[in-house]
Parts: C-alpha cells; structure tokens; sequence
C-alpha cells in the first residue's frame, strides 16, 4: 500500500520508536515523585522542554506538554474565556481545523467572528487590518498550514498584526511543524502541535502560552506543568516526539520533497481533464494536493477504488477522512457543496518517492478510465 495520506497522520519514525522504549525503560518514575526516579524523569523532561523551545524560538518555561493539538486548542479558548469580558469576542480565521472552530464557538457563544480567506485559501490579511483598527477581539488564531489544501498562511504578518494592536495570536501550526522549518513560531502567544503528524506517536502534543501572568487550566487535579496542565506527564511520549522533530528538523528545509509533486501537479490535466488544483498559485506545503476532480462522481468512489489499487488517499479534511460532511474550507474558499464533494487529497510524506508518484498518477489514470 503506498501511503498518500501524511496530513491525516504519520506512521512512527524509527528514531521516535526508539526513543519511546528507552524512555518506558529508564525512566519508569512519575516525574512529580520526590524519590530520585522521580527526578530522572522530571530531568528528562526539562531537557526535552527545552530542546522544543529550541525549535520553536521560545522560553522552555512557556511549553506545557498535552495529548495532542484537540486539547491545545481548547486549553487556549478554556483559559481565554475565563479571563475574559462577558462580551468579548474571538476572531478565528474561517478554515482552521475543527479543533479550533468548535472551541472558539463553545467557550464563545455567538462571539466568534470569521476572518475570511481568498479563493486560493489564504487568510484575508487586509480585512485583519482594517478590522483590527475599529475593535480589539480577546484572541485572533490563524493556523499556520491548511490541513485540506496544504496552503501557507501568512502567520508571521498576522503575529505583526497582533503585535501591534496588543491582541494575543494563537497559531495552529500542526500541519507545518515538522515539514518547514519551526524557528519563529515561538513568537505568538499560544501555538499547538502534535507529535503524530511529523513521525511521533499519537497522543501526544504541546502548547506554548505564555508562562507569566494567571492561567485557567482545562484539565484540574494536579499541580504539574506549572498548574497549567494536570495530570501525569507522558515521558516515552514527550521524548519520542522531540526525537522525531529533531529528525525532521535536521532534513530541513524539504525544497527536494517538493519536486515529485510539482512533476506529479504538472501531469494531472492531460490524466484528468477539467481537473482543478486547489491553491496551486499559494505557496502550499511541499507534501499536499487538494485537486477538484472532474467528473461530478462522489468522491467515495475514488478512494475506494484507489484502495484496492493499493493507494491510501483522503477525501479531504485529516482526522474526519472517510465522512461525508461537507467542507467549511472549501466554503470559504467559494466552492459550492457540489464542488466540495469532488475533491480528493493526495498528502505524501518524508519518504514518498517520485516513483509513488508516479504510481499515483497511472492508477488515477486507470480508475478515470474505468
Ligand atoms: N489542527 C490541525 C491543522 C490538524 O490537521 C489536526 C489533525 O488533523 C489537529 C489540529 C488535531 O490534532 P489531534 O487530533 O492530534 O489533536
């Protein structure tokens, strides 16, 4: 089976499966024990802290370790709500990932402005300017790589944005950690990632926030993370996913990965005519292809016959691959439902060759065939 579907998730890296068993191995105390098996775990987690916030471009103090970008993102707007005025209101940017949308809209009833995005998928940084001038929301997130069409935002510019109004940023960066480089991201107040999607295990993530100041934890019951985050660290976890990114960041930057695509985007028309490549004049990230397939077929159809053709694709946004609801990024990018339900996504990974590619291509071929 070649695997054509990385956004959704990875499989484990050697490096970080290694890294997960020596860990369960040697440091099999809770880290908050005051024995010293205790502190060994403790000790390993502090340098893993800080070889993140070496990564990222942030204090070490300000990472709190969690099970994965969901609780990130709702760790954000739990703690902003609560901090926050009755009437205060959060500005989401309208393709985030629903992780982020369905957060901003339970701890903000009616209070969630959408920022919009253009027909390529790329946030409205004009419409964040202009707005910005007349009010100041409690929070402004805007993801840093689309997980449906691969599509960059202009993170750094909104970080600037926010910056200068005094309104915190926080930055989904899930689907870019791990395949661009991570350095700067630190800078925004809040940024979640997950370990699963750059070769790390399931289950594990983090969250930077701002270490300073009060803080209202989602989950309560135990003082650790500074009492931002209760319960028992996982240490095999945290130490897996740190080996995985620094995997990952040492094959950095992937200019080279992106060439098999830009071959494979270049071929499609003559494969599929009529066919549309969502955001193909953005910047996207090297790995992914959101194409809108020509025949007004349901798209089921495609995976399942691309999967018994051997090949893993997704009908579109990660973790709900296989549903069939229709996509608010493709909404807000302007596509009807009927289009919506037309597109495929192929998201390769770090050791997709240009042969798979290849072999995507012809089994597209056979399947348009029929
Ligand atoms: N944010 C983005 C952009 C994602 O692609 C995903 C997963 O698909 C998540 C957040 C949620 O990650 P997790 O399910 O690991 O919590």
């Amino acid at each position: 089976m070649i695997y054509f579907d990385h956004n959704a998730t990875t499989p484990l890296l050697p490096a970080a499966r290694q890294a997960w068993l020596d860990a369960a191995a040697r440091f099999i105390g809770n880290p908050s024990s005051p024995h010293r098996l205790g502190a060994r775990a403790d000790a390993a987690l502090h340098v893993a802290r800080e070889q993140l916030a070496g990564f990222l471009g942030c204090d070490a103090l300000d990472l709190v370790w969690t099970s994965g970008a969901t609780e990130s993102s709702s760790t954000v707007f739990h703690h902003l709500a609560r901090g926050a005025a009755a009437d205060a209101t959060v500005w989401v940017s309208a393709i985030e990932h629903p992780c982020v949308l369905a957060a901003a809209r339970h701890y903000f009833p009616n209070r969630v402005r959408l920022i919009p995005v253009t027909r390529g998928g790329v946030v409205e940084l004009d419409w964040l300017r202009m707005a910005l001038k007349k009010s100041r929301p409690a929070l402004v997130a805007v993801m840093a790589a689309n997980n449906e069409t691969g599509v960059l935002q202009p993170w750094r510019e909104v970080l600037e944005l926010c910056r200068a109004a005094g309104v915190p940023f926080f930055c989904d960066a899930v689907q870019w950690i791990g395949k661009l480089p991570a350095h700067g991201l630190g800078g925004c107040d809040f940024v979640s990632g997950c370990a699963h999607k750059f070769g790390g295990p399931r289950g594990t993530g983090f969250l930077k926030c701002p270490a300073r100041g009060p803080f209202h934890p989602l989950l309560l019951g135990g003082p650790q993370e500074e009492g931002r985050r209760a319960g028992t660290e996982n240490v095999p976890g945290v130490l897996s996913m740190l080996a995985a990114l620094a995997a990952r960041e040492a094959a950095l930057p992937a200019e080279k990965l992106a060439k098999p695509r830009a071959t494979f985007e270049k071929k499609l028309p003559a494969i599929l005519p009529g066919v549309e490549i969502l955001g193909a004049g953005e910047a996207r990230l090297w790995n992914t292809v959101s194409a809108l397939m020509p025949e007004a077929d349901c798209r089921r159809r495609w995976v399942v016959k691309l999967d018994k053709l051997g090949f893993a694709v997704s009908t579109g946004s990660a973790c709900a691959s296989g549903q069939e609801e229709s996509s608010h990024v493709l909404a807000a990018m302007g596509h009807t439902p009927a289009e919506a339900a037309r597109v495929l996504r192929f998201s390769s990974g770090w050791v997709t060759t240009a042969a798979d590619w290849n072999a995507l291509a012809q089994a597209l071929r056979q399947v348009h065939a029929g």
